[in-house]
Protein backbone atom coordinates (compact mmCIF):
# COMPACT_ATOMS: atom_id res chain seq x y z
CA UNK A 1 0.00 0.00 0.00
CA UNK A 2 1.05 3.68 -0.68
CA UNK A 3 0.41 6.53 0.67
CA UNK A 4 0.36 10.04 0.11
CA UNK A 5 2.49 11.61 2.86
CA UNK A 6 2.33 15.44 3.52
CA UNK A 7 3.80 17.54 6.11
CA UNK A 8 1.07 19.98 7.93
CA UNK A 9 2.54 23.60 8.10
CA UNK A 10 0.84 26.69 9.19
CA UNK A 11 -2.61 25.33 8.02
CA UNK A 12 -1.76 23.98 5.07
CA UNK A 13 -0.82 19.96 3.65
CA UNK A 14 2.65 20.76 2.52
CA UNK A 15 4.69 18.67 -0.74
CA UNK A 16 7.49 17.12 1.64
CA UNK A 17 10.85 18.35 -0.34
CA UNK A 18 11.84 14.93 0.53
CA UNK A 19 15.22 14.10 -0.86
CA UNK A 20 15.59 10.84 1.70
CA UNK A 21 12.91 7.94 1.89
CA UNK A 22 12.61 5.41 4.16
CA UNK A 23 10.89 2.00 3.49
CA UNK A 24 8.60 0.64 6.35
CA UNK A 25 7.83 -3.21 6.48
CA UNK A 26 4.50 -4.55 7.57
CA UNK A 27 5.44 -5.99 11.10
CA UNK A 28 3.62 -9.43 10.35
CA UNK A 29 4.62 -10.03 7.09
CA UNK A 30 7.90 -8.55 6.76
CA UNK A 31 6.01 -6.98 3.22
CA UNK A 32 6.80 -3.62 1.86
CA UNK A 33 4.01 -1.48 3.33
CA UNK A 34 5.15 2.07 2.53
CA UNK A 35 7.66 4.39 1.42
CA UNK A 36 8.10 7.07 4.28
CA UNK A 37 9.45 10.84 2.95
CA UNK A 38 12.47 12.49 5.51
CA UNK A 39 11.94 15.57 6.02
CA UNK A 40 14.83 17.87 5.94
CA UNK A 41 16.40 21.06 6.48
CA UNK A 42 13.80 23.10 4.52
CA UNK A 43 11.12 21.33 5.90
CA UNK A 44 12.46 22.16 8.85
CA UNK A 45 12.99 25.57 9.08
CA UNK A 46 9.58 26.57 7.48
CA UNK A 47 7.41 24.71 10.24
CA UNK A 48 9.51 26.11 12.74
CA UNK A 49 8.93 29.40 10.92
CA UNK A 50 5.60 28.52 10.98
CA UNK A 51 5.05 28.44 14.85
CA UNK A 52 7.59 31.08 15.49
CA UNK A 53 5.19 33.69 13.18
CA UNK A 54 2.00 31.91 15.38
CA UNK A 55 2.84 32.93 18.47
CA UNK A 56 3.41 36.74 17.15
CA UNK A 57 0.07 36.59 16.02
CA UNK A 58 -1.60 36.26 19.31
CA UNK A 59 -1.40 32.53 20.34
CA UNK A 60 0.75 33.52 23.16
CA UNK A 61 -1.66 35.48 24.45
CA UNK A 62 -4.73 33.42 24.74
CA UNK A 63 -6.81 32.32 27.73
CA UNK A 64 -7.07 29.48 29.77
CA UNK A 65 -10.41 29.31 28.15
CA UNK A 66 -9.66 29.38 24.63
CA UNK A 67 -7.21 26.88 24.86
CA UNK A 68 -9.67 24.04 26.49
CA UNK A 69 -11.88 24.92 23.77
CA UNK A 70 -9.43 23.40 20.84
CA UNK A 71 -8.69 20.55 23.50
CA UNK A 72 -12.19 19.48 23.68
CA UNK A 73 -12.83 19.69 19.96
CA UNK A 74 -9.65 17.52 19.38
CA UNK A 75 -10.77 15.02 21.97
CA UNK A 76 -14.36 14.99 19.90
CA UNK A 77 -11.73 14.37 16.75
CA UNK A 78 -10.02 11.27 17.93
CA UNK A 79 -12.95 10.14 19.78
CA UNK A 80 -14.93 10.55 16.09
CA UNK A 81 -11.95 8.42 14.92
CA UNK A 82 -11.45 5.94 17.35
CA UNK A 83 -11.70 2.54 15.52
CA UNK A 84 -9.28 4.32 11.90
CA UNK A 85 -6.41 5.33 15.35
CA UNK A 86 -6.36 1.53 15.93
CA UNK A 87 -6.84 0.37 12.77
CA UNK A 88 -3.61 2.26 11.64
CA UNK A 89 -2.04 1.42 14.95
CA UNK A 90 -2.17 -1.81 14.83
CA UNK A 91 -1.17 -2.29 11.22
CA UNK A 92 1.92 0.40 12.18
CA UNK A 93 3.27 -1.15 14.81
CA UNK A 94 2.01 -4.66 14.92
CA UNK A 95 -0.01 -4.43 18.29
CA UNK A 96 -3.48 -6.49 18.30
CA UNK A 97 -6.55 -4.45 17.09
CA UNK A 98 -8.86 -5.03 20.41
CA UNK A 99 -5.57 -4.31 22.61
CA UNK A 100 -5.05 -1.09 20.02
CA UNK A 101 -8.96 -0.16 20.27
CA UNK A 102 -8.94 -0.79 24.25
CA UNK A 103 -5.31 0.62 25.21
CA UNK A 104 -3.27 2.66 22.80
CA UNK A 105 -6.51 4.78 21.62
CA UNK A 106 -7.98 4.83 25.11
CA UNK A 107 -5.06 5.53 27.25
CA UNK A 108 -4.30 9.34 24.64
CA UNK A 109 -7.82 10.17 25.00
CA UNK A 110 -7.57 9.59 29.33
CA UNK A 111 -4.56 11.94 28.79
CA UNK A 112 -6.43 14.66 26.64
CA UNK A 113 -9.13 14.30 29.24
CA UNK A 114 -6.38 14.44 32.23
CA UNK A 115 -5.05 18.07 30.98
CA UNK A 116 -9.08 19.32 30.87
CA UNK A 117 -9.09 18.50 34.50
CA UNK A 118 -5.62 20.29 35.62
CA UNK A 119 -6.14 22.96 33.15
CA UNK A 120 -9.90 23.75 34.65
CA UNK A 121 -8.88 23.55 38.63
CA UNK A 122 -5.18 24.17 38.37
CA UNK A 123 -4.34 26.17 35.14
CA UNK A 124 -4.53 29.62 36.02
CA UNK A 125 -1.80 31.78 34.28
CA UNK A 126 -1.40 34.30 37.49
CA UNK A 127 -1.84 32.65 40.83
CA UNK A 128 -1.62 34.90 43.91
CA UNK A 129 1.59 33.46 46.35
CA UNK A 130 0.63 32.81 49.96
CA UNK A 131 -2.71 34.49 49.55
CA UNK A 132 -0.80 37.97 49.12
CA UNK A 133 -2.92 39.91 46.27
CA UNK A 134 0.47 42.08 45.50
CA UNK A 135 2.67 39.10 44.35
CA UNK A 136 1.91 36.67 42.29
CA UNK A 137 3.39 33.75 39.80
CA UNK A 138 2.38 34.12 36.02
CA UNK A 139 2.66 30.72 34.10
CA UNK A 140 3.67 32.45 30.89
CA UNK A 141 4.01 30.09 27.68
CA UNK A 142 7.93 29.44 26.47
CA UNK A 143 7.31 29.99 22.85
CA UNK A 144 8.12 27.48 20.36
CA UNK A 145 7.93 23.85 21.31
CA UNK A 146 9.40 20.62 19.78
CA UNK A 147 8.14 17.66 20.04
CA UNK A 148 9.43 14.50 19.06
CA UNK A 149 8.09 10.74 19.97
CA UNK A 150 8.38 7.28 19.30
CA UNK A 151 6.36 4.20 17.93
CA UNK A 152 5.72 2.27 20.58
CA UNK A 153 2.78 4.04 21.84
CA UNK A 154 2.71 6.59 19.14
CA UNK A 155 -0.94 8.14 19.77
CA UNK A 156 -0.44 8.13 23.25
CA UNK A 157 2.68 9.91 23.28
CA UNK A 158 1.45 12.29 20.59
CA UNK A 159 -1.43 13.41 23.09
CA UNK A 160 0.45 13.89 25.94
CA UNK A 161 3.07 16.29 24.19
CA UNK A 162 0.09 18.07 22.01
CA UNK A 163 -2.53 18.65 25.14
CA UNK A 164 0.52 20.00 27.27
CA UNK A 165 1.70 22.57 25.05
CA UNK A 166 -1.58 23.73 23.60
CA UNK A 167 -2.70 24.07 27.35
CA UNK A 168 0.29 25.98 28.03
CA UNK A 169 -0.03 28.13 25.25
CA UNK A 170 3.08 27.12 23.17
CA UNK A 171 2.91 26.26 19.68
CA UNK A 172 4.62 23.59 18.15
CA UNK A 173 6.27 21.23 15.41
CA UNK A 174 5.59 17.64 15.97
CA UNK A 175 7.56 14.83 14.77
CA UNK A 176 6.42 11.44 15.61
CA UNK A 177 8.45 8.53 14.77
CA UNK A 178 9.25 7.89 11.57
CA UNK A 179 7.91 4.33 11.99
CA UNK A 180 4.21 4.97 12.65
CA UNK A 181 4.10 7.96 10.30
CA UNK A 182 0.01 7.14 9.58
CA UNK A 183 -0.66 7.55 13.23
CA UNK A 184 0.75 10.93 12.94
CA UNK A 185 -0.68 11.73 9.99
CA UNK A 186 -4.51 11.16 11.25
CA UNK A 187 -3.43 12.82 14.36
CA UNK A 188 -2.67 15.69 12.15
CA UNK A 189 -6.10 15.64 10.45
CA UNK A 190 -7.77 15.48 13.87
CA UNK A 191 -5.78 18.81 14.74
CA UNK A 192 -6.58 20.27 11.45
CA UNK A 193 -10.10 19.76 12.25
CA UNK A 194 -9.70 22.11 15.67
CA UNK A 195 -9.81 24.77 13.24
CA UNK A 196 -6.85 26.40 15.10
CA UNK A 197 -5.26 29.36 14.48
CA UNK A 198 -2.83 28.44 11.42
CA UNK A 199 1.01 27.64 12.30
CA UNK A 200 0.44 26.59 16.38
CA UNK A 201 0.45 23.41 15.46
CA UNK A 202 2.77 21.88 12.62
CA UNK A 203 3.71 18.00 11.50
CA UNK A 204 6.46 16.75 9.63
CA UNK A 205 7.31 13.62 8.92
CA UNK A 206 10.75 13.04 9.63
CA UNK A 207 13.51 10.77 11.06
CA UNK A 208 16.79 11.23 13.10
CA UNK A 209 17.76 14.07 10.61
CA UNK A 210 15.04 16.08 11.11
CA UNK A 211 14.93 15.37 15.03
CA UNK A 212 18.56 16.58 15.51
CA UNK A 213 17.68 19.93 13.55
CA UNK A 214 14.25 20.74 15.47
CA UNK A 215 16.07 20.38 18.68
CA UNK A 216 19.33 22.87 17.38
CA UNK A 217 16.75 25.00 15.96
CA UNK A 218 17.06 28.53 17.33
CA UNK A 219 13.80 29.64 17.47
CA UNK A 220 13.18 26.57 18.97
CA UNK A 221 12.28 26.92 23.46
CA UNK A 222 11.46 23.87 24.98
CA UNK A 223 12.48 20.71 23.41
CA UNK A 224 10.02 17.53 25.14
CA UNK A 225 11.33 14.26 23.79
CA UNK A 226 9.98 10.32 24.00
CA UNK A 227 12.12 7.97 22.90
CA UNK A 228 15.66 5.66 23.54
CA UNK A 229 18.17 6.86 26.34
CA UNK A 230 21.02 7.25 23.31
CA UNK A 231 18.85 9.22 21.18
CA UNK A 232 17.96 11.47 24.80
CA UNK A 233 21.52 11.78 25.37
CA UNK A 234 22.09 13.48 22.03
CA UNK A 235 19.07 15.50 22.66
CA UNK A 236 19.96 17.13 25.81
CA UNK A 237 23.64 17.96 24.22
CA UNK A 238 21.39 20.27 21.48
CA UNK A 239 19.16 21.40 23.53
CA UNK A 240 22.14 22.65 26.03
CA UNK A 241 23.15 24.95 23.42
CA UNK A 242 20.23 27.27 23.69
CA UNK A 243 19.58 26.61 27.23
CA UNK A 244 15.95 25.43 26.22
CA UNK A 245 13.93 23.89 28.86
CA UNK A 246 14.04 19.99 28.36
CA UNK A 247 12.04 17.37 28.93
CA UNK A 248 13.20 13.83 28.64
CA UNK A 249 10.96 10.40 28.65
CA UNK A 250 13.45 7.72 28.46
CA UNK A 251 14.20 3.62 28.76
CA UNK A 252 13.36 1.75 31.54
CA UNK A 253 14.09 -1.57 33.08
CA UNK A 254 11.69 -1.42 36.19
CA UNK A 255 11.94 -3.74 38.93
CA UNK A 256 8.78 -5.96 40.46
CA UNK A 257 9.45 -6.82 43.87
CA UNK A 258 7.18 -9.46 45.22
CA UNK A 259 8.29 -10.00 48.68
CA UNK A 260 7.32 -13.23 50.61
CA UNK A 261 3.73 -11.93 52.12
CA UNK A 262 2.54 -10.70 48.71
CA UNK A 263 -0.64 -12.57 47.22
CA UNK A 264 2.00 -14.89 44.83
CA UNK A 265 -0.65 -16.07 42.47
CA UNK A 266 -2.00 -12.08 41.69
CA UNK A 267 1.07 -10.40 41.88
CA UNK A 268 2.81 -13.21 39.45
CA UNK A 269 -0.22 -13.26 36.80
CA UNK A 270 0.17 -9.04 36.81
CA UNK A 271 3.61 -9.17 36.67
CA UNK A 272 3.67 -11.30 33.50
CA UNK A 273 0.68 -9.49 32.09
CA UNK A 274 2.58 -6.37 32.77
CA UNK A 275 5.80 -7.23 31.28
CA UNK A 276 4.52 -8.87 28.18
CA UNK A 277 1.70 -6.24 27.59
CA UNK A 278 2.19 -4.28 24.12
CA UNK A 279 4.40 -7.20 23.64
CA UNK A 280 7.21 -5.93 25.84
CA UNK A 281 7.29 -2.99 23.98
CA UNK A 282 6.41 -0.31 26.71
CA UNK A 283 9.02 2.09 28.33
CA UNK A 284 7.88 1.33 32.01
CA UNK A 285 7.31 -2.48 31.32
CA UNK A 286 7.68 -4.51 34.83
CA UNK A 287 10.38 -6.61 32.91
CA UNK A 288 12.47 -7.28 36.21
CA UNK A 289 10.46 -9.40 38.34
CA UNK A 290 12.60 -9.76 41.81
CA UNK A 291 11.73 -12.19 44.25
CA UNK A 292 12.19 -12.86 47.81
CA UNK A 293 14.29 -16.47 48.65
CA UNK A 294 11.21 -18.08 50.35
CA UNK A 295 8.88 -17.57 47.50
CA UNK A 296 11.51 -18.05 44.66
CA UNK A 297 10.18 -21.88 43.52
CA UNK A 298 6.93 -20.88 43.52
CA UNK A 299 7.28 -18.08 41.49
CA UNK A 300 9.46 -19.29 38.79
CA UNK A 301 6.75 -22.25 37.97
CA UNK A 302 3.75 -20.21 37.81
CA UNK A 303 5.27 -17.58 36.39
CA UNK A 304 6.72 -20.20 33.60
CA UNK A 305 2.92 -21.69 33.40
CA UNK A 306 1.57 -18.24 33.13
CA UNK A 307 3.90 -17.74 30.19
CA UNK A 308 3.00 -20.87 28.25
CA UNK A 309 -0.96 -19.93 27.97
CA UNK A 310 0.58 -16.61 26.18
CA UNK A 311 0.87 -17.33 22.51
CA UNK A 312 1.47 -14.55 19.73
CA UNK A 313 -0.94 -13.89 16.43
CA UNK A 314 -1.86 -11.86 13.54
CA UNK A 315 -2.01 -8.05 14.62
CA UNK A 316 -5.59 -7.88 12.76
CA UNK A 317 -7.20 -10.58 14.30
CA UNK A 318 -9.56 -10.16 17.81
CA UNK A 319 -8.45 -11.67 20.75
CA UNK A 320 -5.89 -11.27 23.48
CA UNK A 321 -3.24 -12.67 22.33
CA UNK A 322 0.82 -10.96 21.86
CA UNK A 323 1.55 -9.35 18.16
CA UNK A 324 4.79 -9.31 16.65
CA UNK A 325 7.50 -6.57 17.15
CA UNK A 326 7.60 -3.29 15.22
CA UNK A 327 10.91 -4.23 13.16
CA UNK A 328 13.52 -5.99 11.89
CA UNK A 329 15.87 -4.36 14.20
CA UNK A 330 13.96 -4.58 17.56
CA UNK A 331 13.49 -8.64 16.32
CA UNK A 332 17.16 -9.17 16.03
CA UNK A 333 17.89 -6.91 19.12
CA UNK A 334 15.58 -9.22 21.45
CA UNK A 335 16.86 -12.31 19.70
CA UNK A 336 20.23 -10.97 21.34
CA UNK A 337 19.18 -10.61 24.14
CA UNK A 338 17.49 -14.13 25.06
CA UNK A 339 20.64 -16.28 23.25
CA UNK A 340 23.39 -13.83 25.50
CA UNK A 341 21.04 -14.26 28.34
CA UNK A 342 21.31 -18.06 28.06
CA UNK A 343 24.83 -17.89 26.97
CA UNK A 344 25.97 -15.98 30.48
CA UNK A 345 23.75 -18.41 32.64
CA UNK A 346 20.51 -17.52 32.62
CA UNK A 347 17.60 -20.66 32.44
CA UNK A 348 14.81 -20.42 30.15
CA UNK A 349 11.73 -21.89 31.72
CA UNK A 350 9.30 -20.91 28.94
CA UNK A 351 9.79 -19.71 25.28
CA UNK A 352 13.23 -19.06 24.20
CA UNK A 353 15.01 -17.92 21.02
CA UNK A 354 13.59 -18.26 17.65
CA UNK A 355 9.66 -17.54 16.35
CA UNK A 356 6.15 -19.14 18.07
CA UNK A 357 5.28 -22.44 16.42
CA UNK A 358 3.25 -21.95 13.02
CA UNK A 359 4.27 -18.51 12.83
CA UNK A 360 7.30 -18.42 9.91
CA UNK A 361 7.22 -14.50 9.24
CA UNK A 362 6.76 -11.46 10.78
CA UNK A 363 8.69 -9.98 13.72
CA UNK A 364 7.03 -12.71 16.22
CA UNK A 365 9.05 -13.51 19.75
CA UNK A 366 8.22 -16.44 21.49
CA UNK A 367 6.86 -14.86 24.96
CA UNK A 368 10.58 -15.55 26.88
CA UNK A 369 10.75 -16.22 30.96
CA UNK A 370 14.37 -16.47 32.13
CA UNK A 371 15.28 -17.04 36.01
CA UNK A 372 18.54 -17.27 38.06
CA UNK A 373 19.39 -14.40 36.71
CA UNK A 374 22.44 -12.23 38.16
CA UNK A 375 22.94 -8.51 38.39
CA UNK A 376 25.99 -8.41 35.79
CA UNK A 377 23.95 -10.01 33.12
CA UNK A 378 22.99 -7.32 30.43
CA UNK A 379 19.20 -9.08 30.50
CA UNK A 380 19.17 -7.88 34.07
CA UNK A 381 20.39 -4.06 33.03
CA UNK A 382 19.36 -3.13 29.94
CA UNK A 383 15.79 -2.59 28.08
CA UNK A 384 15.30 -5.37 26.10
CA UNK A 385 11.69 -3.76 24.44
CA UNK A 386 10.12 -7.56 24.04
CA UNK A 387 8.57 -10.18 25.81
CA UNK A 388 10.93 -11.40 27.88
CA UNK A 389 10.38 -11.38 31.97
CA UNK A 390 13.67 -12.06 33.84
CA UNK A 391 13.53 -13.21 37.45
CA UNK A 392 16.45 -12.71 39.94
CA UNK A 393 15.87 -13.43 43.81
CA UNK A 394 16.16 -11.43 46.59
CA UNK A 395 16.91 -12.12 50.30
CA UNK A 396 15.29 -9.28 52.34
CA UNK A 397 14.69 -5.25 51.68
CA UNK A 398 18.15 -4.27 51.59
CA UNK A 399 18.89 -6.68 49.10
CA UNK A 400 15.93 -6.02 47.52
CA UNK A 401 16.46 -2.10 47.11
CA UNK A 402 20.40 -2.74 46.29
CA UNK A 403 18.81 -5.18 43.43
CA UNK A 404 15.96 -3.04 42.06
CA UNK A 405 18.54 0.10 42.23
CA UNK A 406 21.11 -1.58 40.21
CA UNK A 407 20.10 -0.72 36.55
CA UNK A 408 21.11 2.62 35.00
CA UNK A 409 17.53 3.59 34.49
CA UNK A 410 14.72 4.59 36.81
CA UNK A 411 11.53 5.13 35.23
CA UNK A 412 9.12 2.85 37.28
CA UNK A 413 9.29 0.08 40.01
CA UNK A 414 6.35 -2.43 41.17
CA UNK A 415 5.70 -3.54 44.63
CA UNK A 416 3.95 -6.38 45.88
CA UNK A 417 3.21 -6.87 49.84
CA UNK A 418 0.45 -6.84 52.56
CA UNK A 419 3.03 -5.47 54.73
CA UNK A 420 2.08 -1.27 54.53
CA UNK A 421 5.24 -0.46 56.35
CA UNK A 422 7.29 -2.39 53.96
CA UNK A 423 6.00 -1.50 50.84
CA UNK A 424 5.93 2.19 52.21
CA UNK A 425 9.66 1.57 53.16
CA UNK A 426 11.06 0.24 49.48
CA UNK A 427 8.81 2.63 47.83
CA UNK A 428 10.70 5.28 49.38
CA UNK A 429 14.59 3.89 48.87
CA UNK A 430 13.69 3.21 45.33
CA UNK A 431 15.34 5.19 42.50
CA UNK A 432 12.62 5.81 40.35
CA UNK A 433 10.08 8.48 39.37
CA UNK A 434 6.62 6.12 39.70
CA UNK A 435 6.42 3.34 42.07
CA UNK A 436 3.17 1.41 41.84
CA UNK A 437 2.04 -0.79 45.04
CA UNK A 438 0.14 -4.32 44.59
CA UNK A 439 -1.37 -3.33 41.30
CA UNK A 440 -2.99 0.21 42.05
CA UNK A 441 -2.39 2.08 38.35
CA UNK A 442 -1.21 5.85 38.89
CA UNK A 443 -4.35 8.27 39.04
CA UNK A 444 -5.37 10.07 35.97
CA UNK A 445 -3.35 13.22 35.77
CA UNK A 446 -0.53 11.70 38.11
CA UNK A 447 3.25 12.82 37.08
CA UNK A 448 4.85 10.57 34.29
CA UNK A 449 8.43 9.89 34.09
CA UNK A 450 11.62 8.73 35.66
CA UNK A 451 15.20 9.81 37.16
CA UNK A 452 18.56 8.82 36.24
CA UNK A 453 18.81 7.83 32.84
CA UNK A 454 15.11 7.75 32.25
CA UNK A 455 15.11 10.57 31.64
CA UNK A 456 14.20 14.65 33.26
CA UNK A 457 11.00 16.05 33.87
CA UNK A 458 7.18 14.69 34.06
CA UNK A 459 4.62 14.62 31.79
CA UNK A 460 0.93 14.34 32.26
CA UNK A 461 -1.97 16.80 34.09
CA UNK A 462 -0.71 19.59 35.52
CA UNK A 463 3.44 18.66 35.63
CA UNK A 464 2.91 17.68 32.14
CA UNK A 465 1.46 21.33 31.14
CA UNK A 466 3.54 23.06 33.42
CA UNK A 467 7.29 21.63 31.91
CA UNK A 468 6.01 24.06 28.71
CA UNK A 469 5.41 27.67 30.94
CA UNK A 470 8.04 29.49 32.23
CA UNK A 471 7.35 31.22 35.73
CA UNK A 472 7.06 35.17 36.15
CA UNK A 473 7.39 36.16 39.34
CA UNK A 474 5.77 39.89 39.87
CA UNK A 475 5.34 41.80 43.04
CA UNK A 476 3.80 44.82 43.78
CA UNK A 477 1.00 44.76 41.29
CA UNK A 478 -2.50 43.34 42.28
CA UNK A 479 -4.27 41.33 39.56
CA UNK A 480 -7.17 43.78 39.68
CA UNK A 481 -4.34 46.97 38.73
CA UNK A 482 -3.44 44.72 35.81
CA UNK A 483 -7.05 43.99 34.90
P1 LIG B 1 14.34 6.38 19.24
O1 LIG B 1 15.18 7.12 20.21
O2 LIG B 1 15.01 5.58 18.21
O3 LIG B 1 13.38 7.39 18.46
C1 LIG B 1 12.45 8.21 19.14
C2 LIG B 1 12.19 9.45 18.33
O4 LIG B 1 13.38 10.24 18.31
C3 LIG B 1 11.84 9.21 16.88
O5 LIG B 1 10.88 10.15 16.50
C4 LIG B 1 13.15 9.44 16.15
O6 LIG B 1 13.00 9.85 14.82
C5 LIG B 1 13.75 10.56 16.98
N1 LIG B 1 15.22 10.65 16.99
C6 LIG B 1 16.12 9.65 16.85
N2 LIG B 1 17.37 10.14 16.98
C7 LIG B 1 17.25 11.47 17.24
C8 LIG B 1 18.18 12.54 17.48
N3 LIG B 1 19.48 12.33 17.49
N4 LIG B 1 17.70 13.78 17.72
C9 LIG B 1 16.37 14.01 17.74
N5 LIG B 1 15.45 13.05 17.49
C10 LIG B 1 15.88 11.79 17.25
O7 LIG B 1 13.34 5.49 20.13
P2 LIG B 1 12.21 4.51 19.63
O8 LIG B 1 12.86 3.24 19.22
O9 LIG B 1 11.30 5.20 18.68
O10 LIG B 1 11.36 4.29 20.97
C11 LIG B 1 11.65 3.33 21.89
C12 LIG B 1 12.32 3.95 23.10
O11 LIG B 1 11.47 4.96 23.65
C13 LIG B 1 12.53 2.96 24.22
O12 LIG B 1 13.80 3.12 24.78
C14 LIG B 1 11.44 3.33 25.22
O13 LIG B 1 11.73 2.96 26.55
C15 LIG B 1 11.36 4.80 25.06
N6 LIG B 1 10.08 5.30 25.56
C16 LIG B 1 10.06 6.01 26.72
C17 LIG B 1 8.85 6.44 27.25
C18 LIG B 1 8.80 7.21 28.55
O14 LIG B 1 7.79 7.86 28.80
N7 LIG B 1 9.83 7.18 29.38
C19 LIG B 1 7.66 6.17 26.57
C20 LIG B 1 7.72 5.46 25.39
C21 LIG B 1 8.94 5.03 24.88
Amino acid sequence: MDFDFHHYVDGCWVTPEAAKTLELCDPATELVRCRVPLAGAEDVARAVEAAHSALARGWLETSVSERLIYLHRLIAEIENRRDQFAHIISQEMGAPIDFCKAHQVEASLAHLRGFVDAMTVQGAIDTPIADDPMHRVRYEPMGVATLITPWNWPLNQIALKVGAALMAGCTMVLKPSELTPLTGHLFAQCMEATELPHGVFNFLIGGAEAGELLTAHKRVSAISFTGSTRAGQLVAAAASIGFRRLTLELGGKSPNLLFADCDIATAVRQGVAHCFRNAGQSCNAASLMLVEDGIYDEVVTSAADIADTYHADLPQKSGPHMGPLVNRAQFVRVQNFIENAIEQGARCVSGGAGRPDGLNQGYFVRPTVLVDVTPDMNVAREEVFGPVLTIMSFRDLDDAVLKANHSAYGLAAYIQSSDAHMANEAARRINAGMIQVNGNSRALGAPFGGTKSSGLGREAGIWGIRAFQELKSISGLSLTTEA
